[in-house]
């Protein structure tokens, strides 16, 4: 079965299991995938993200392993290395191999920058999502002057090493008409092209995003966004190299307010997992169910309790049933058994 090339059969029945148990017990929680921001700072500057590089901190490499020794203990399935810039990272070989040791599927988020020094890691990692938010001259705009060509050489050190990739765009005023470039970019790299929208803040959240303001100048507005995804869809359906599911993506459609990527109103297709099936560990040691949602400011410190306790610490999440958010949407659609959604991944992640 070419599925389970990458993620092994018994990984897929590990979650199916879980979810099957969670969807009949909301009391059954097993951290099954966890967000790890490894690094707190970046080499990019990118105008929607609000990373503070002067007083960024970043977990220690003991309790980095610690948590994916007890992650691991406690049913965890998937780790995604994020930040900040993981690739800034002196000892990221050793961070992924601890994880492949234990069994751990492996995702990488990162802008391509310093690829050539971490092609040991690189290739430990299972998919590596790169950031790319259009041709050169816009990628740079959003991205930093220098951006587009610390991807490209990193996107060149990927293809002759052998590293598995594919690309993430954050939809923006500026790279919306690119639509078409950033795909035929995919299809011509035989990789797959994912796409998230742009968040802010409106009340304070655990990480902070930037608030409207400070995104004015790069922000679709509702009709742009509406015909941006449509047209996602349409090149979907088309069977253009698009990594975001379908389902996830009608969501996306359906979402009545992208001021507000949040909503304490139910879906009728999903329900939110966070609480049950994920978590996202800050660069401060900070553990939380879901970063996003207004309010949500009790994280659990692991340096102090330890990961096993600091997860089961975690309070239930009132506020927040349902939103936009790429990650966060495509797991509750996973692990709430969308099976479109399923079949999109399995088939996807096994090419
Ligand atoms: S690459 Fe990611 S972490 Fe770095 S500045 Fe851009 S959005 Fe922030
Ligand atoms: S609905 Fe989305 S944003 Fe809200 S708690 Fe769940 S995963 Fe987080």
């Amino acid at each position: 079965m070419p599925f389970t090339s990458i993620m092994k059969l018994s990984t897929y029945l590990h979650f199916l299991r879980h979810a099957l148990w969670m969807k009949m017990d909301r009391r059954h929680r097993v951290p099954l995938t966890m967000n790890l921001h490894v690094s707190g700072a970046c080499s990019n500057r990118c105008l929607y993200c609000v990373l503070d590089n002067d007083n960024s901190t970043d977990l220690s490499l003991d309790l980095i392993k610690t948590v994916l020794h007890e992650a691991w203990s406690m049913g965890g399935r998937r780790v995604n290395l994020t930040g900040g810039e993981p690739l800034l990272r002196d000892d990221l070989a050793e961070i992924v191999h601890y994880a492949k040791d234990r069994g751990f599927f492996v995702s990488l988020a990162t802008c391509g920058a310093r690829a050539q020094d971490q092609v040991e890691a690189l290739r430990a990692v299972d998919r590596v999502m790169l950031s790319l938010d259009g041709p050169r001259e816009i990628h740079d705009e959003l991205c930093g002057p220098g951006s587009f060509e610390a991807l490209q050489q990193g996107i060149d050190v990927f293809e002759t090493q052998g590293v598995s990739y594919w690309t993430t765009t954050v939809l923006t005023k500026l790279n919306i008409p690119h639509i078409d470039w950033i795909v035929g970019h995919a299809r011509s790299h035989d990789i797959q092209a994912n796409f998230v929208l742009l968040l802010m803040q409106r009340e304070p959240v655990p990480l902070r995003l930037p608030s409207a303001g400070e995104v004015a100048e790069i922000l679709p507005d509702d009709g742009e966004i509406r015909a941006a995804v449509k047209q996602l869809m349409q090149l979907k359906r088309a069977g253009a190299p698009i990594g975001s599911s379908m389902p996830y993506l009608k969501q996306l459609l359906e979402w009545p307010d992208y001021s507000d990527a949040t909503s304490p109103k139910l879906s009728r297709h999903y329900r939110c997992v966070a609480h049950q099936a994920t978590c996202e560990l800050l660069s401060d040691g900070m553990l939380y169910s879901c970063v996003s949602v207004p309010g949500c400011s009790a994280g659990v410190s692991v340096s102090e309790h330890g990961f096993a306790k600091a997860f089961t610490r975690l309070p239930e999440i009132e506020n927040c049933r349902s939103c936009a958010i790429s990650c966060q949407l495509e797991s509750n659609l996973i692990f709430s058994l969308n099976t479109k959604t399923i079949w999109n991944w399995m088939r996807l992640i096994g090419k």
